[in-house]
């Protein structure tokens, strides 16, 4: 080889080298440059001074700059940043010359490499330049610290302070609280509502959600001694407040609570099924469930030691509500003393007023904004994906500081899928936007995820609330700006013809698709997205059809003979059901053993109340003794109602490990209600453990509200005389207790091999991609379903495999052959 030839080859190596070092840099200095950049946008603009924003805008600026000016010329890459003012630290990346003179980084390669090895070879140059200060790195060596005298007083005392600071902070808070409280509309009228309620012994208040009905009023009635306890008693009177959620229960409590300031559970506490949060003694104002309140009139028909009942949320006309309005009727008959109270945030009271022989109505103004609605120019496919775009657009192009956004989705999973979604197109964005703050609401959700929804998102960023229709009414949350709303609703729907109940998402009604606009118009003017077009507007019903005109009244006829209301037919209901629903509910609790051939309770059928259960599951209770395996029907029961969380979602990339820890409790035997056998004993051998959750990939604290409901289960079962036995694996002993229960709910395999057929109604059902049945060859020929949800069809959750034959042993008087 040629000496030229390899001085050219070695020129050419050199000159990659430096290519690839200049581009490195460049890109390393541009990197620098977009985190800063990245700083400035999560600055609150609103708290910096004019200064400050002149200089974060002329980084941004420089930085748009620097991105242009990087270019490769024949020299090696370089790139001027322009002179501006305050672009400070960014300049110093690029200029290393005081004056403003463009030095390649080329020529700074150069000079750097040569410095380099003068400096290993030991050679000595006077021209070398010097090393300023600042390009020494600093090591901090802590032998060499600086030691500090404090100027504090002689009588400082550190945790003084700490106590002071905490002191000031709570003190802040409450300032804060009290701001809040004066400023809801219902404070307002605080003197007239007040008089109204001594007044009159019914009265309906209308007013818009958000405007402070739930948490005011109870507050109100307390601060002006309406809990007073009655002569010669030193236990006070309660204020029952009614929500129709469990949450709502939970989250409005803990406000008034903190209101007040007071310990939950204290003097304000809460009641939902198996968690009573209240305590006999000290309790003033309770929340709880409709159901916890019908099973409280079946104790204590007058509610003796009740001052004021407040029913919340009457417009949502659940079936336990009807139920409650029209013992309500006649409660207030039987005790003229006490106050009833009908809250509603919808205007239209007048029925309810009617109802109650035109009992006053009181209006409280809201305080609503403008909200600009959106539709569709044509409709959209999938409303999952639409919301994701939607939430998306409006983060990208809307300032942050605007507000907030809450979109409404039909149920858990087209909440998590959508939340997930979000959550990976903005890690995509990276740090381009803003960030996001998800937070998922739905009834499933732990307690204390649910608190997040409440917090503010730290400056800088946006929060989207992602929820199912219980952020429509139930709970109310400020600086919402952008709605979007999917305008779809999980509905429980029952057909007598096949004795069916199923989930079913229908559209949203007008009323509750107006309802769901008003949050974006609570604390400033807002914009609602309407994930459908204008045209279709017009085919929505006016009003959601009432629960008691289409739902399974199984568990509401129980509870109203349990109450000696024999006459269904000629009870005082608000919209009298459907004589064939009521029919149907009749036929199903004589076909269970509840009611005998002239329709009166039996002593089974009064055990069966007493049970907080669906009255199938009640059944399985009290058959299991038979069967000797009631330890496993109680496990298994109170693990249905944890179901749908018990399993955590995993990130993507331990989904295969997710997967094959669960794999150990899949099993032919006991189907889907094994496998939640075995979880639970299996957690129960590990000492309730949360890192054996963990590990395993399972709902710690779902387990928790498991093991709290079996336990007070258990003792309910000691109550109704149930005695404890225990069948271990025995899964035929298991699946007969089910039978005895759930006959009405058995499923053969159909002829494709796949689907599946009801045995009564001979309805197509499939199995859910979520139940272990699904995974067995060759499929299970006849089960026994828990629900049905039907979504693109009817899907068959929770399942248990039985033999036929145990249909025709166990409930002869309704399967009439073998199957
Ligand atoms: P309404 O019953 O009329 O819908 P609420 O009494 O539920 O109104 O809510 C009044 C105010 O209290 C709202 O501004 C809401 O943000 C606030 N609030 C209610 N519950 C909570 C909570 N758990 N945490 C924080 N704020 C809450």
């Amino acid at each position: 080889m040629s000496k030229r030839r390899a001085d050219d080859d070695l020129n050419q190596l050199r000159l990659k080298s430096r290519q690839s070092y200049l581009e490195k840099r460049a890109d390393q200095q541009l990197a620098l440059l977009a985190k800063e950049i990245e700083e400035d946008a999560r600055l609150d603009r609103s708290k910096l001074s004019r200064r400050e924003i002149a200089d974060i805008d002329s980084r941004a600026q420089a930085y748009a700059a620097a991105v242009a000016h990087r270019s490769i010329d024949d020299t090696g890459v370089g790139y001027v940043l322009p002179s501006s003012e305050g672009v400070s630290k960014s300049e110093l990346l690029n200029k290393k010359s005081k004056d403003d003179t463009y030095v390649s980084e080329f020529a700074q390669f150069e000079s750097e490499q040569q410095s380099k090895a003068k400096a290993t070879t030991g050679v000595s140059d006077r021209t070398r330049p010097q090393q300023t200060e600042d390009e020494y790195e600093y090591v901090f060596d802590p032998e060499a610290a600086i030691k500090w005298q404090s100027e504090a007083p002689i009588d400082y005392d550190p945790e003084k302070l700490r106590l002071q600071s905490m002191l000031n902070a709570a003190e802040k808070k409450r300032n804060s609280i009290d701001e809040v409280r004066k400023s809801l509309p219902v404070s307002k009228y605080r003197t007239e509502i007040l008089d109204a309620i001594k007044n009159h012994n019914i009265i309906c208040l209308s007013a818009s959600t958000g405007s402070g009905k739930s948490t005011q009023i109870p507050a109100f009635l307390y601060e002006s001694g309406f809990t007073k306890p009655p002569p010669g008693s030193s236990t006070p009177a309660r204020i029952i407040c009614t929500q129709p959620r469990r949450v709502a229960c939970m989250s409005v409590a803990a406000r008034v609570a903190e209101e007040q300031g007071v310990v939950l559970g204290r003097q304000v506490g809460y009641r939902i099924r198996y968690e009573d949060k209240t305590d006999p003694l000290a309790t003033h104002i309770v929340f709880e469930t409709e159901g916890i309140l019908l099973r409280e009139i079946s104790s204590s028909p007058l509610l003796d030691n009740v001052s004021v009942l407040i029913l919340d949320e009457v417009h949502e006309r659940t079936k336990g509500m009807d139920v409650i309005l029209g013992l309500t009727k006649a409660l207030s008959i039987a005790r003229p003393d006490l106050r009833i109270i009908l809250m509603s945030a919808t205007s239209n009271s007048q029925k309810m007023s009617q109802f109650f022989d035109g009992c006053p109505i009181f209006y409280v103004p809201g305080q609503a904004f403008p909200v600009d609605v959106h539709y569709l120019t044509s409709p959209e496919a999938n409303y999952i994906a639409a919301t994701v775009t939607t939430a998306l657009q409006i983060h990208i192009t809307q300032a942050v500081e605007g507000g907030d956004i809450l979109a409404f989705l039909p149920g858990e999973l087209e909440i998590i899928t959508t939340c997930e979604l979000i959550e990976d197109s903005m890690r995509k964005l990276g740090g381009r936007v803003p960030e996001l703050v998800i937070c998922p609401i739905y009834s499933t959700l732990p307690p204390e995820q649910q608190a997040k929804i409440f917090e503010p998102a730290p400056p800088g960023t946006r929060k989207i609330i992602v929820a199912t229709n219980i952020a429509e009414t139930s709970l109310t949350v400020d600086g919402i700006m952008y709605v979007i709303d999917c305008g779809y609703v999980k509905e429980n729907q029952y057909s007598s013809r096949t004795n069916m109940e199923q989930l079913v998402t229908v559209p949203c009604s007008k009323a509750s698709v107006d309802q769901r606009k008003g949050r974006a118009g609570r604390t400033g003017p807002g914009k609602c997205f309407r994930l459908w077009t204008r045209q279709s507007q017009y085919d929505l019903a006016s009003e959601t059809t009432p629960e008691i005109l289409r739902s399974n009244l199984l568990d509401t006829v129980l509870q109203m003979k349990a109450l000696g209301i024999n006459d269904l037919l000629n009870f005082d209901f608000l919209d009298p059901p459907n004589s064939d629903l009521l029919i149907s509910a009749l036929e199903s609790l004589y076909a269970l053993k509840c009611l005998s051939p002239t329709g009166e309770l039996t002593r089974l059928g009064r055990q069966m109340a007493e049970l907080p259960l669906d009255p199938k599951l009640s059944a399985v209770l009290l058959h299991a003794s038979e069967y000797s395996c009631v330890e496993e029907a109680l496990t298994i029961v109170a693990m249905l109602s944890e179901s749908g969380s018990l399993f955590i979602r995993p990130p993507p990339e331990k989904k295969m490990y997710a997967e094959s820890a669960k794999s150990k409790w899949v099993s032919r035997e006991g189907g889907d209600f094994g496998m939640f056998l075995r979880i639970y004993n299996d957690w129960v051998e590990s000492d309730y453990s949360s890192f054996w959750c963990k590990d395993q990939y399972l709902n710690y604290k779902g387990l928790v509200r498991v093991r709290n409901a079996r336990d007070q289960l258990e003792k309910l079962c000691d109550k109704v005389e149930i005695p404890m036995s225990s069948a271990g694996d025995d899964y035929i002993a298991i699946g007969k207790a089910f039978t005895a229960g759930f006959f009405q709910n058995a499923a053969t395999l159909a002829r494709d091999g796949q689907s599946y057929r009801t045995v009564k109604g001979g309805n197509n059902v499939f199995l859910h991609p979520s139940s272990v049945l699904k995974q067995m060859h060759p499929p299970v020929r006849t089960l026994l379903f828990y629900e049905c949800v039907m979504t693109s069809k009817e899907y068959l959750r929770s399942c248990i495999p039985i033999e036929p034959s145990w249909l025709f042993e166990i409930a002869p008087h309704y399967h009439k052959k073998e199957v």
